[in-house]
């Protein structure tokens, strides 16, 4: 299966079903599950879940969760390109799947969505050039780089955006990672409460995914499962408790989340 997946587009996804945790390949609404983890050659087992029978979590449980900042002009408007891909942490602990409520917290006052394509990292790398950090590109999911606008930047910002990008919640991921795509450039959209306010095509990335990985790499051993959120588009909005977040990106899927309070 993992063979297969280098070659056509596949969609891997982990679920739940009772108390288990599976990994499973998706073909249409039906789940093949398969032996383990399809980052170490998961191959189906024989059986198979509806889709609807089946509670998805975020695709994988990344040992590290590295993001990217001011990377579409668009959302830095006039302020000029990084002169080197701006890379910060998001902590494992914020990663959630899809339908997980997104939980602003008590004292939070500007929380906002950030609509991502994300790559999944299938390859330990280091020191990787760009070539060999884009055969490590296991596959693309989406994710919302969900974002406390005060602490990020506010009078009181904190010096690192341990929660401002970190809280619980804050990294929704999923719904699955689909493999063997061309993500150079599909169409992002971001809809709140169903209407559109992010879309971009990943074309005008101005760090491309191999970039990113290659120079994150010469810092920091990446290894399988980590992922790495390449940045958001346009501009951004509030998010309050009853809304719904939903990041769209072309030929991947829809990762939608519900927003409540604490
Ligand atoms: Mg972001």
């Amino acid at each position: 299966m993992a063979l297969q997946a280098q070659t056509g587009a596949t969609k891997y996804i982990r679920f739940q079903k009772g108390t288990r945790v599976a990994y499973g390949a998706l073909v249409g609404d039906d789940v093949s599950e398969l032996t383990g983890d399809f980052l170490k050659g998961g191959k189906p087992t024989g059986t198979k879940h509806k889709l609807k029978d089946v509670k998805l979590l975020a695709p994988v449980a990344p040992g590290k969760v590295i993001a990217i900042a001011r990377n579409y002009q668009s959302h830095l408007g006039k302020i000029p390109p990084p002169p080197r891909p701006e890379m910060f942490y998001k902590p494992v602990a914020c990663i959630c799947g899809p339908d997980d409520a997104i939980v602003l917290p008590k004292d939070s006052t500007e929380v906002h969505y950030e609509g991502e394509l994300v790559a999944v990292i299938g390859k330990k790398l280091k020191n990787a050039t760009k070539a060999q950090a884009a055969a490590a590109v296991f596959g693309i999911t989406c994710g919302n780089d969900v974002s406390e606008r005060q602490w990020q930047g506010g009078p009181d910002k904190d010096i690192q955006w341990w929660r401002a990008k970190g809280s619980d919640t804050f990294g929704p991921l999923g719904p699955w990672v689909v493999t063997g795509v061309d993500y150079s450039k599909l169409m992002l959209r971001t809809r709140l409460n169903g209407k559109v306010v992010q879309e971009q095509s990943t074309a005008e990335l101005i760090y491309d995914i191999p970039t990113m990985i290659a120079f994150t790499s010469k810092y920091v051993t990446l290894e399988p499962g980590d992922v790495v959120y390449t940045g958001t588009p346009g501009t951004t909005k509030k998010m309050a408790p009853g809304d719904v977040v939903e990041v769209d990106i072309e030929g991947i899927g829809v990762l939608g989340n519900p927003v409540k309070g604490e």
